[in-house]
């Protein structure tokens, strides 16, 4: 049966590249659903060329994005705003979302889309740092199948026995689900980002565009600032505690500049499991998307003979403190994690805006994060 798709955020990075992979096999997947925020005219080429069911744009554009559609003929219906992303995702029309919207505004949607029982391949991180155990334990009730397609916890994944993966898929993960599997730790890869060996006295002088220029990786704004802070590997070392039923302690860091190790999974008699691939995200999607089967992604092959050495260091905490920041939140728990989200939020656009030094994000976060109590989490309100 053709699984009909809706992608959330599909005028982004990852929207760009789950559609190369949809695209490829179209005896499989459908797309049914497209939402962007602002890019109409991206979106409007994107629904000619698909002709989904729906489109969700950002109330802004819409009478824009409507005017330009008027008398296409096409089959598409367009709705506007948050409500609307929410509404698609539970239809009766979808069968698989696919979240690639940037940030905590993501939260619900991604809600909605395991409230609702559907197949979630999660790429919007923040959503899982800001409220993982409430999405865990509400996509497990509403017998959900969450896959995430960040490339470290797909690599994690990819390197765990089948049985310990479907329970992870079902949202039944407890704090016993990877010990029952022998796993003794996990080691989250990063590649660094463009400042790894920067001196810190120059880190102040660092621009947005400098920040947004990944050795590795073409991704949106916001995660490549995240990238080059390593908070991005401090929200992803929080998103593979709820994935995963980990503690902090059991999830460990490791800067590997080539990003051909996504991450590895050592196990209790002393072997290590790692998942390599090129840099290429439709490499993750591709996986989550088919699971448990494989099919073609479009990345080229990886040749390692090409790639030459891999190197592995320490992260340098003086330099990079979010990742430390991180793992307090993730020690601490509670709102926490959210409260440190939320900040990042905040701290990076004013970064991209040119209010705040790169050094900056950090600081801001430490001082929200010392000012704010940390509560325990009962509810989304
Ligand atoms: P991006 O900036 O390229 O795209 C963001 C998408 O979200 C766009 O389609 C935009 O229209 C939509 N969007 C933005 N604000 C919105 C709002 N207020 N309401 C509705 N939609 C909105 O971002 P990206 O790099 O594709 O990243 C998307 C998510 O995936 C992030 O959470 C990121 O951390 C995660 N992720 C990205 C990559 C990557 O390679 N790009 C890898 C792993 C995880
Ligand atoms: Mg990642």
């Amino acid at each position: 049966m053709v699984q009909r798709i809706a992608l959330l955020g599909a005028t982004g990075s990852i929207g760009a590249s789950a559609l190369e992979v949809i695209a490829r096999h179209p005896d499989r997947f459908k797309v049914a659903a497209l939402t962007a925020h602002q890019q109409d005219e991206r979106l409007h080429d994107l629904i000619r060329h698909y002709q989904p069911a729906y489109a969700v744009i950002g109330t802004e554009r819409s009478g824009r994005l409507r005017a330009a559609l008027a008398g296409q003929g096409l089959p598409t219906r367009l709705l506007e705003g948050p409500q609307a992303l929410e509404e698609i995702v539970r239809s009766d029309d979808i069968d698989v979302v696919i979240t690639g919207i940037v940030g905590a505004v993501g939260l619900g949607p991604t809600l909605a889309a395991v409230s609702a029982g559907k197949r979630v391949l999660i790429a919007n991180k923040e959503p899982l740092v800001m409220l993982g155990s409430l999405l865990m334990a509400t996509a497990q009730t509403a017998g959900a199948t969450v896959l995430s397609i960040d490339s470290e916890h797909n690599a994690v994944f990819q390197c765990l026995p089948e049985s310990t993966q479907q329970r992870i898929t079902g949202a039944e993960v407890t704090d016993s689900t990877l010990a029952a599997a022998d796993v003794m730790g996990v080691t989250l890869t990063a590649s660094g980002g463009p400042f790894l060996h920067m001196p810190a006295e120059e880190l102040a002088c660092v621009t947005p565009a400098q920040a947004a220029a990944h050795p590795n990786w073409q991704m949106g704004q916001k995660i490549s600032v995240d990238s080059a802070s390593l908070m991005n590997k401090g929200l992803e070392l929080i998103e593979a505690c709820v994935l995963f039923g980990l503690p902090s302690c059991q999830v460990n860091v490791l800067i590997h500049p080539q990003s051909i190790v996504h991450s590895l999974v050592e196990f209790s008699d002393g072997s290590v499991l790692a998942q390599m691939a090129n840099p290429d995200m439709r490499i993750p999607i591709a996986n989550a998307l088919a699971y448990p089967e494989r099919i073609a992604s479009g990345a080229p092959a990886l040749q390692l003979q090409a790639v030459g050495a891999l190197e592995f260091e320490e992260p340098d905490p003086v330099r990079f403190p979010c990742l430390r920041l991180a793992k307090d939140a993730a020690r601490a728990g509670g709102t926490a994690p959210a409260i440190l989200n939320a900040a990042n939020e905040i701290a990076v656009a004013a970064f991209s805006a040119r209010q705040l030094l790169f050094p900056g994000i950090a600081e801001l976060v430490e001082r929200v994060l010392q000012r704010l109590p940390v509560e325990s989490v009962i509810s989304l309100d």
